[in-house]
């Protein structure tokens, strides 16, 4: 029988693309999420009948460990997290609570139950910022500036130690910015869309000189399936594309597709402890599972514009959380 899998955060951006493939590749596919601001069941309409879903938090312990009773996952992936670094720079406590706390739940519980593989999200902002030169590998040492990154990078390690301490079957994966379909409008790209829309002014951090490196979403999760049936336990694995662009020249892109003119750009005060770049040196997946982007930017661009304009009642809905942040991250920059 095809294994067993829990994805936590499955109703997530990143989590309900994963669950969808899951499915897709036939594994019984369990989803623990539960719904925050960053959450929504929307996304997982399509395979809604195929999953199993538990509204759980992970930062509770009993809730947890009774799903693990009951389910006995083979493989967990675990995503659930807060994600959004000016929300963390804003309150740091539920980032520490959720992103460490909640992990170390998730991994008591699979020691407990004899999870087979765990499969542990984390992402490139861990390695700290790159100058104009040069790439992260996995042996690159931990230097995290925001608290979504420390919160990230204690996740990451805790994952590793229960594989040194326990033996637990750890494999760690880092990811670069991912952008794709049902992307919350809190992040660069949906903001963007969202705003441009509406015709609102579209606020640029200091001169849109930082540099991302974009991963499109169903390239991150072949990556992340790929790691789970190929890689090797204790390893860390890059999932990266190659694809550094700008925030302005990703900005410009949008705002070209959608016919909108520059002169909405507005620059603004840069983000406190802002990174300069990331860059991820993804051969050893390669090299390993044989997996290799296969979207580039400008056709992922492309497709998510287009999505995010045929959806753009969900975008929408979000809105009233988004000015409220808004206003919050404004204040901050005066
Ligand atoms: P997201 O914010 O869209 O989704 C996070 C999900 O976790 C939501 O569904 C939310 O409801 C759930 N969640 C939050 N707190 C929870 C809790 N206490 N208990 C249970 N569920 C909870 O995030 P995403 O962009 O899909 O990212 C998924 C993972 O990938 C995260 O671990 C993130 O750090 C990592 N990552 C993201 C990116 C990116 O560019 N988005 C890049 C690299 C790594």
């Amino acid at each position: 029988m095809k294994k067993k899998v829990i994805i936590t955060g499955g109703a997530g951006f990143i989590g309900a693309e994963l669950a969808r493939l899951s499915v897709k590749s036939g594994y019984r596919t369990i989803v623990v999420d539960s719904l925050t601001y960053a959450g929504d069941r929307e996304r997982l309409k399509e395979i809604e009948k195929e999953i199993a879903f538990y509204k759980i938090d992970i930062t509770e312990r009993e809730p947890v460990f009774e799903v693990f009773q009951r389910e006995k996952p083979d493989i967990v992936f675990h995503l659930a997290a807060e994600s959004h670094v000016d929300r963390s720079i804003l309150d740091p406590s539920l980032f520490l609570k959720t992103n460490i706390i909640g992990t170390q739940n998730l991994l008591d519980a699979s020691k407990e139950f004899g999870t087979e593989r765990f499969i542990n999200m984390s992402t490139d902002e861990v390695y700290g910022e790159l100058g104009k030169d040069g790439m992260f590998t996995e042996t690159t040492p931990l230097n995290p500036n925001s608290p979504y990154s420390v919160s990230k990078a204690s996740q990451d390690m805790l994952g590793r130690a229960y594989y040194r301490t326990y033996g637990l079957p750890v494999i760690t994966v880092r990811a670069s910015n991912n952008y794709g379909y049902w992307q919350y409008p809190e992040k660069l790209i949906p903001v963007v869309i969202l705003k441009a829309y509406h015709n609102e002014s579209i606020p640029v951090y200091g001169k849109g000189e930082n540099v991302r490196e974009w991963l499109f979403v169903s390239d991150c999760a072949k990556g992340i399936l790929a790691v789970a049936e190929k890689g090797e336990n204790g390893e860390i694995y890059n999932i990266g594309s190659g694809e550094e662009r700008k925030n302005i020249e990703v900005v410009k892109a949008i705002l070209d597709l959608m016919g909108k003119p520059h002169s909405l750009i507005e620059f603004v005060k840069d983000r406190p402890g802002h990174d300069f770049r990331y860059a991820l040196d993804f051969s050893k997946i390669t090299k390993k599972t044989g997996w290799t982007p296969t979207v580039g930017f400008e056709e992922g661009i492309e497709k998510t514009v287009k999505w995010n304009l045929e959806n753009i009642n969900w975008l929408k809905e979000k809105k009233k959380d988004l000015e409220r942040l808004w206003q919050r991250v404004y204040k901050r920059q005066k």
